[in-house]
């Protein structure tokens, strides 16, 4: 428990049973936990393969909880007098399910939803049923996006238009005026306020989306002469996801009320003011401001903008509007888990060196081993710069034919046993190189497991974002192995190394050695946002099975949705193959090789069908 920090990320969601297995726990009582290695038993028992997304919808139902109780809370201590209503970004994960969930458990809340997009408009119009909640439109409108909007007014839904750009307006007015409907106009802010964290371009002056002050006065000035500033309602800003510092939380939350307050004084109803995302997961459960941390609670996030917006618009004596958060990550990255297998493992053992070589092996080798027998922690540097120029020595010369197969081999061993003394070693000095800092992943196992990266955990590979990563059992035993993960891409860059801080070690993960008798469960956590649909299918590796899971509050859980993943066929359709032709292609390639006797022709109708089996398959390892 301690060695993985589940206490430190898992919200309580999480935790370690007395069995040793990780536990899935959203109602956060003993008695209704369950045990996420019985789900993946059971899961496979049903026979879908490894991996699975584990969807819980308790955990999604909490946390929306969990935000809007937090901004009710601050409003009532503070006594704030307009309400909370949030909104959810269809784009953090666009799966109809997800955004089913969300509106069903939101609507006790009046929690809308928020749309990028045309095709994402379409999909919330399908979903939505809560004429109370909101639904932002941000991103380009055309006149298609600009009419459903209009056409969603007119069915009595809280439909506001952003606009991101000047050039907006024009339509919005031109298709309303047409469709005889009254807008609800919004603008969004370019602040000046900045933050810290992966995506900083999406606030600031620089900022690609939102207007300028004297492209809002554009705005206010064109309403005005239009005789429709009665339809300027909301203002929006958004100031990037992952916002770790709640500083810069509250100095863009300050200037975008007294945008607001501005606005309202130039005459614009105005009434809701919207925060857009930002709200940040501790994914690796230090509480800092580091990227992927956040230094505030959500409590703490709700009091300190409902306070904010409380004090401008006081001092201007403005009605307290309706606060709007655009909060995605927050709310959906608990509620998946990302399961899978270890296929097998790859060691680094350190081999035992002779003290004496044999004399006919080449001068290059025996330097090598002499540096090998002479390190002590004195020279721990210089023993690493050493082993490091024999070693590209010896290949070279085996590259040009002076050295054999079988001596290169007996130098690699001097080579790793070298390095892992030096590993062992290094710990016993109390300021350690840079260059050897990070020596453990070099020497670390290969863990191979079943799951893309480029699929599944795209962010870690495109950003370099940490998700908490940890065996879902065997956590009784100490884990001897410090590994490093490797997916089935065989792609360099399909691997994990780097993890988050686990004792001052984030280079590499204690996991557990292989048993020939069971198999090894590790769990990708706190994977729920963004992920899903920003994964691609690098080498083909498709969509993974997913399942839904419900628990029920006394320690059992109902399976209620499964999705499989996508099929060999479905992957190489995507990118444009006709599968039907490719039988027809194999069949004749297959007939070919009968009739130059290559093959029988029964021994053809079994190679068919394995082709056929293949193209239905999974497209991960199965066994
Ligand atoms: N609103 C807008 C306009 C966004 O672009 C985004 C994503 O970056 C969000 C909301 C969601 O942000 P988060 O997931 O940090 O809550």
């Amino acid at each position: 428990e301690e060695l993985y920090g589940i206490k430190n990320w898992g919200r309580k969601y999480f935790s370690v049973s007395e069995k040793g297995e990780v536990l899935i726990n959203p109602f956060k009582d003993p008695e209704s936990a369950v045990s996420l290695k019985d789900i993946a038993t059971g899961v496979t028992d049903r026979g879908l393969d490894m991996p699975v997304l584990l969807r819980f919808e308790n955990i999604l139902d909490a946390q929306l909880s969990y935000l809007n109780e937090s901004f009710n809370d601050a409003i009532k201590k503070l006594h704030y007098k307009g309400r909370y209503q949030g909104v959810y970004p269809i784009k953090v994960n666009q799966q109809q399910q997800v955004i089913q969930e969300v509106t069903k458990f939101g609507q006790r809340y009046h929690h809308g939803l928020e749309v990028g997009s045309k095709p994402e408009l379409i999909a919330a119009l399908s979903e939505m049923k809560d004429k109370e909640a909101c639904l932002i439109c941000n991103g380009y409108k055309d006149e298609e996006f600009i009419d459903l909007g209009l056409y969603a007014i007119k069915m009595g839904f809280k439909c506001f238009f952003v606009i991101e750009i000047p050039g907006e307006l024009d339509l919005i007015l031109k298709r309303a005026e047409a469709l005889h409907v009254q807008p609800n106009i919004g603008i969004r802010i370019k602040l000046s306020s900045k933050a810290g964290g992966h995506w900083t371009e999406s606030g600031g002056d620089r900022s690609i989306f939102g207007l300028n002050m004297s492209q809002i006065i554009a705005i206010v000035d064109r309403l005005k002469i239009e005789n429709k500033i009665e339809c300027l309602k909301l203002m929006h800003y958004h100031l990037g996801s992952q916002i770790p510092n709640i500083r810069d939380i509250r100095t863009a939350v300050q200037e975008a009320a007294r945008v607001y307050a501005e606005l309202v004084k130039e005459g614009a109803p105005m009434g809701y003011i919207d925060l857009g995302g930002g709200l940040a997961v501790d994914y690796d459960g230090s509480n800092t401001n580091y990227t992927n941390s956040s230094n505030y609670s959500v409590e703490e996030y709700c009091t300190d903008i409902v306070e904010a917006v409380m004090t401008v618009m006081d001092s201007s004596q403005i009605e307290h509007p309706t606060i709007i958060t655009e909060s995605g990550r927050a709310l959906v990255a608990y509620y998946s888990v990302l399961l899978f297998n270890v296929l097998d493992v790859a060691t680094f053992e350190e081999h035992e060196i002779p003290a004496q070589l044999d004399p006919s092996l080449p001068e290059e080798v025996h330097y090598l081993h002499e540096v090998n027998q002479k390190l002590t922690v004195k020279n721990l540097q210089e023993t690493y710069n050493d082993i490091l120029y024999y070693r590209d020595n010896i290949r070279n010369m085996f590259n040009h034919g002076r050295i054999s197969l079988r001596e290169r081999a007996v130098s690699e061993k001097i080579f790793w046993n070298t390095l892992h003394q030096i590993v062992d070693k290094k710990n016993k000095l109390k300021f350690v190189p840079s260059e050897l800092m990070d020596l453990e992943s070099a020497i670390a196992d290969i863990y191979y497991c079943n799951f893309s990266v480029f699929q599944s955990i795209p962010d870690s590979w495109a950003i370099d974002q940490l998700f908490p990563i940890m065996p879902i059992h065997r956590l009784l035993e100490l884990p001897t192995r410090n590994a490093v993960i490797a997916d089935i891409t065989c792609d360099c860059d399909g691997n994990i190394d780097k993890f988050i801080d686990l004792h001052d070690m984030n280079n590499t993960l204690p996991l557990h050695p292989l048993k020939d008798t069971e198999d090894y469960f590790i769990g990708i956590f706190l994977v729920g946002a963004y992920q899903e649909t920003l994964g691609d299918l690098h080498n083909l590796f498709g969509d993974t099975n997913v399942v839904s899971v419900k628990l029920n509050g006394d320690g059992t859980y109902d399976i209620v949705n499964e999705i499989s993943g996508d099929s060999v066929q479905d992957v190489l359709s995507y990118v444009e193959f006709d599968t039907k032709a490719m039988r027809m292609k194999f069949r004749k390639t297959a007939e070919e090789a009968v009739k130059m006797g290559l093959v029988t022709p029964s021994e053809r109708r079994i190679i068919m069908q394995s082709y056929e089996n293949g193209l239905l398959g999974y497209t991960y390892y199965e066994r």
